[in-house]
């Protein structure tokens, strides 16, 4: 077993010197969820940075526009706040029903949100309230923080330093908890502003935390228990598990969503009989769910004619450039590459042994305005298990540019297995857009930021997405 070592930095300074210097290290706040992972075997990293003598991240603190909560401050802590409560007594609450005494005194703020699980309540709490994550780098709003299953803006090495929160006029959270761990079966935080903005966050249904649109616009408009009647999330906005079918959590959102307002209404919050439901499709989500064994496909047009983007797709250089976080690659012989590629996702990551051939199947011709190649990959990441994934890229120039449509079915085995279709759904659209961005930049003649990985995290999109935030982490 791999021997993991432990720094205890004294500032923030030295934790980020730290990160920098050992990439596969992670950050240690309280370990509720990273040493559980570890204990799975689902991650490794070589080293701990912990980070519980930092005075950065240990505050409440209260401003004139924002309370701030310190990235290092526990569930605990915030329960028992007189800031917390006289700014957001949501939060305080929010923070009381986590887990049991034990978890609340060591879990932080921070490490629940760079975990983000899709079952956690703290999500749901910095979505609703529209609150500002605050890292080393930069400051991220709620909305763009939170991408899906455990996938956040964050970048590798990128501490959170805490959360702003500004005012809200009222808001609740209610959660549905699951009886073993109290983790939300669904949770639902709805805070209304002072100007009667209201927004609804919703945690539990599968993919992360997401805002109900439908919900916001009618109590924004109406801040009636009433003005929900007949709305109800369509059951595809959920997913099923041992747990919960889709269309009991989807049921949940409704039922809570109505008790969160009626918390302040006084109203009943029940749904009266015969409520025509509402077509209300319409949870804004930054991830779009594919179904599993699905064929997941997308399109990009490249500013490059059709024969630079094929030979560009054929030259291992850049195709291992446009990949983020490809540690090696080798040619084992004509268009069979072998490559080793770090893949994290929240706590999970993995190094995978990867063997990639390449089918030029149809290669332009002087004149000709198509082209096709085929890809085979297959990954083996030890006790993890393995995938595999074919993929179809069909290019089309259209004048100065070129057209490419991508394909791929992956299928994955063993542990993997159970985690493969959601982290892959999760994963999917932010990897081939951060891939074709990379692959375009090459193709440019610019080097893509970041370090290098490979081609099939390009065209393969589950696989892509899945591998290049496993590297990062
Ligand atoms: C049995 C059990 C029940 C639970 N029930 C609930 C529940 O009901 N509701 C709920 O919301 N949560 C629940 N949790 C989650 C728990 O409360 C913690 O919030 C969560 O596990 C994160 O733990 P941690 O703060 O110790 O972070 P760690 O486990 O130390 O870290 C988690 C991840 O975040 C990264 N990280 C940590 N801090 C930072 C930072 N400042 N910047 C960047 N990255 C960072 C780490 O590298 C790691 O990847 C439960 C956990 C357990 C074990």
């Amino acid at each position: 077993m791999q021997h993991t070592g432990y720094f205890r930095p004294q500032s923030l300074a030295e934790a980020q010197a730290l990160l920098a210097a050992h990439p596969d290290a992670q950050a240690l706040a309280g370990g509720q969820s990273l040493l559980a992972a570890m204990k799975l075997g689902l991650c490794q990293p070589t080293h701990w940075v912990d980070l519980q003598d930092l005075p950065e991240l240990q505050h409440i603190t209260r401003h004139h526009d924002h309370l701030w909560i310190g990235a290092m401050v526990t569930h605990e802590a915030v329960v028992h706040s007189a800031e917390v409560q006289a700014w957001c007594p949501l939060l305080a609450h929010l923070a009381g029903g986590i887990a049991d005494a034990q978890i609340r005194h060591v879990g932080t703020l921070g490490g629940s949100l760079a975990n983000n699980d899709p079952a956690a309540c703290w999500p749901a709490g910095v979505l609703a309230c529209g609150a500002t994550v605050v890292t080393t780098q930069r400051e991220i709003p709620a909305d763009d923080f939170f991408i899906g299953l455990f996938t956040t803006a964050l970048q590798a090495g990128e501490l959170i330093l805490g959360v702003k929160f500004p005012p809200v006029a009222s808001g609740h959270y209610l959660k549905y908890e699951q009886a073993a761990s109290r983790f939300a079966l669904v949770g639902v935080a709805v805070t209304r502003s002072a100007q009667h903005m209201v927004r609804v966050a919703v945690t539990g249904l599968g993919q992360g935390v997401m805002r109900w649109q439908a919900a916001e616009d009618a109590l924004s408009a109406q801040w009636r228990v009433s003005a929900l009647d007949g709305l109800f999330l369509a059951d595809t906005e959920a997913m099923g598990d041992v747990h919960a079918s889709a269309s009991y959590r989807a049921h949940l959102a409704a039922v809570l969503c109505r008790r969160a307002v009626a918390h302040h209404t006084g109203e009943s919050p029940t749904m009266p009989r015969g409520a025509k439901p509402r077509a209300t499709p319409s949870v804004q989500t930054t991830v779009h769910a594919t179904p599993p064994g699905h064929t997941l496909q997308g399109e990009h047009v490249l500013n490059a004619d059709l024969l630079q983007v094929w030979q560009a797709l054929l030259d291992p250089t850049i195709l291992q450039m446009s990949i983020p976080g490809c540690s090696a690659m080798r040619l084992l012989k004509p268009n069979h590459y072998q490559a080793t590629v770090k893949v994290g996702l929240g706590p999970v990551s993995a190094k995978f042994e990867t063997l990639v051939q390449l089918h030029p199947d149809i290669a332009p011709t002087p004149g000709s305005t198509q082209a096709r190649c085929g890809l085979d990959v297959s990954g083996q990441a030890g006790a993890l298990g393995s995938g595999q994934a074919h993929v179809q890229v069909q290019l089309e120039q259209i004048g100065p540019h070129t057209r490419l449509h991508w394909s791929a079915q992956p299928q994955l085995q063993g542990t993997l297995a159970q985690l493969g279709n959601r982290l892959v759904q999760a994963s999917a659209q932010r990897l081939s857009e951060q891939f074709f961005e990379r692959f375009a930049q090459a193709l440019s003649g610019e080097a893509p930021r970041g370090g290098a990985w490979f081609f099939f995290y390009a065209l393969s999109q589950p696989l892509r997405r899945w591998w290049q935030h496993f590297f990062r982490k």
